[in-house]
Formats: C-alpha cells, sequence, structure tokens
C-alpha cells in the first residue's frame, strides 16, 4: 500500500495502513508487512492485542499501542489471527464507516470469523475485483493440499513457501490434520508461537534451513527460501515437491511444482455478499485495483467509487456521500 489513506474523524487525522507522516494516530490493520508502514518510531497506534504481539516479532520494535478513540471499534476481518477492520461512528461526518483492510469472508480454521455491521460508508479493499476469478469453497482446496501431501509423502517431501504470518500457520493446522507436524523455519516458528499462546495447538518442528535433511513429509518455510530449498535439496540428491498456496495462483504462475488457490481475500462474488449484508449507502474501493472494482460494483448497481488518495479533504467527500450529493451521480 504505496499511497496515503487517512481519514479526518473528530479532530483526528487516521492513517489506515499506511505510512502517512500527519496521521494522529495510526490503524494497523493485521499484521502482514504491506500494512505495517504505520508502525514507527513514536507513532500511536491502534490495533487489536494479537497483532500488536505479532508485529513486535515480525517487525522487532516496540509498538506504541493506544487506546481506541470513543467513535471508533474493531469488528473481526477474517483474513489471519489478529485481523480487525475499523468500525467509526461519526458524528461529525453525520455517518458511519467502515475501513476493512484485507478481509476473508470464508471461515479460516485459524482466524476469528469475520464480522460485517451494516454501515453508511465502506471502505473496502479490492485485492480481487475481477468477475473471473472465483475461488473455490476453501474446503475443496484443503482437502486437494492434503491429498497431495499424503500422496507425495510416500516419496518424498513437500516444501511449501508462504507468507510468514497467517498461511504458514494454516498449513501447519491441514499438515496437524492429517498427523504430520511440519518442519518450519525460525521465523514461522516464532510467529506460531504467539498462535498458540492465544489458545492455537499448532504442531512443529522447527530447523535451521541450513542444517534441514528434508526428512519430514512436509516442510513450510518464507517464501523467500523457496528457491533456496529447492536448490539445497537437488544438490543432496532428495525428492522434494515444491508448491505454494495462495489466491495468486489463479493469477500468476509460480515457480514451483504445483500451485494451490487457497486465499486469504474475498473473490468479487463475496465481496457483493459482504455488502449485501452491510448496506452501505456508498462504497469506496482501494488498493491497486480500485479503479476495476469501483466499475465492477457500479455494474452491479451499487454506488461506488475509488477513493482518491490525493485528496485529503476526505471528510467532505464522505459528507457529500452521506447526503447522497451530486458525487454520486
Ligand atoms: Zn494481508
Amino acid at each position: 500500500m504505496g499511497d496515503i489513506l487517512a481519514l479526518h474523524v473528530h479532530g483526528y487525522r487516521v492513517g489506515l495502513d499506511t505510512k502517512d507522516p500527519d496521521a494522529n494516530i495510526n490503524f494497523v490493520s493485521h499484521a502482514h508487512t504491506d500494512h505495517m508502514s504505520g508502525i514507527r518510531k513514536n507513532a500511536d497506534i491502534i490495533c487489536s492485542q494479537i497483532t500488536k504481539e505479532l508485529a513486535e516479532v515480525r517487525s522487532k520494535r516496540k509498538i506504541n499501542a493506544v487506546g481506541m478513540p470513543e467513535c471508533m471499534s474493531m469488528l473481526n476481518a477474517g483474513h489471519m489471527l489478529g485481523a480487525r477492520q475499523l468500525y467509526i461512528e461519526s458524528e461529525g461526518l453525520g455517518c458511519s464507516i467502515v475501513y476493512t483492510g484485507d478481509y476473508l469472508i470464508q471461515r479460516s480454521s485459524t482466524s476469528e470469523p469475520i464480522e460485517i455491521r451494516n454501515v453508511d460508508v465502506l471502505l473496502m479493499d479490492s485485492t480481487y475485483p475481477f468477475a473471473n476469478i472465483v475461488f473455490d469453497d476453501r474446503e475443496e482446496t484443503i482437502t486437494s493440499i492434503e491429498r497431495y501431501i499424503q500422496y507425495k509423502s510416500k516419496i518424498g517431501c513437500v516444501v511449501f513457501g508462504a507468507y510468514s504470518a497467517g498461511k504458514a500457520q494454516e498449513l501447519i493446522s491441514i499438515c496437524n490434520g492429517i498427523g504430520i507436524d511440519p518442519v518450519v523455519d525460525g521465523k514461522i516458528a516464532r510467529v506460531t508461537e504467539i498462535y498458540n499462546a492465544h489458545g492455537y495447538r499448532l504442531s512443529f518442528q522447527e530447523s535451521d534451513a541450513n542444517s534441514s535433511d528434508f526428512g519430514s513429509s512436509a516442510m513450510i518455510v518464507s517464501l523467500s527460501s523457496l528457491d533456496y530449498m529447492k536448490a539445497q535439496a537437488s544438490n543432496r540428491g532428495k525428492q522434494v515437491f515444491t508448491a505454494v498456496a495462495t489466491g495468486f495462483a489463479k493469477t500468476m504462475r509460480f515457480n514451483t511444482d504445483i500451485q494451490f488457490a487457497l486465499s486469504d481475500h474475498a473473490d468479487l462474488e463475496q465481496a457483493l455478499d459482504y455488502i449485501s449484508q452491510a448496506a452501505p449507502k456508498f462504497i469506496y474501493t482501494y488498493g491497486q485495483n480500485a479503479a476495476t472494482m469501483a466499475k465492477n460494483l457500479k455494474a452491479h448497481g451499487h454506488r461506488a467509487q475509488e477513493f482518491d488518495v490525493r485528496s485529503s479533504a476526505v471528510g467532505t467527500h464522505l459528507m457529500l456521500a452521506n447526503n447522497a450529493g451530486p458525487l454520486l451521480e
């Protein structure tokens, strides 16, 4: 998220998962690095307790978490453990606002189920705005992953490249479900310990990638180590099958033996489902595909517009939206 995304509410400037030098407070929706740029020296942060713990381990910085202003609260986002949406009830603006951050409608076994509340104005993530990208039921995808590991483990080891936080823990959970304690690298192990401190029972073996003998049926390493691991394995004459499990498997070809489209985001159909439950009067889309998302939401009869990141007069935009003014066309 390179662009600045911020809201003016009750005299606050609230940075939303963004590096905004003028923000009074910074909302960090979850502990993925592309959403953690609000974390900097002396910055006041609002986030969930779990995100604070995960982000501190990942960023190796102390986070100055402050209390939530009275007009704000958080809703589960479903995307990964600790992920939250920001709900703002603004008397000043005369409307309620939800900023979704990354969100997942389908259920993941390693995150809290999403909460959707009625809202006037929705600031909606646009990662997958395309009608032709449709995610399968997660259970089906998970079953495919289980079968693949079981089949390949008879002759070798399956090595997954995954985000250290979120996807790696879900893959550990999938492996545990078929009786395997996967080998993970140190980064993933530290994050998983926080999951376990919050009630999960994820079972894994930790190994330094350099000393790994590929003896386990499954390994999970950071995405950036996957090529290195592949080379290590072939140097040692081991049968290794590389894999990724990400929604981008629908749009990109990865240099792995197999790719599974296990996404922690909503597809367009699921975004529309969110909208029908939240019933917003107006939707602002943000992110790389914001323009496409706004266009597709309009085609489905919704009032939607790409969030104008260059405008600092966000409050004015929202007031106009709420009063069904000329911005609504
Ligand atoms: Zn994320």
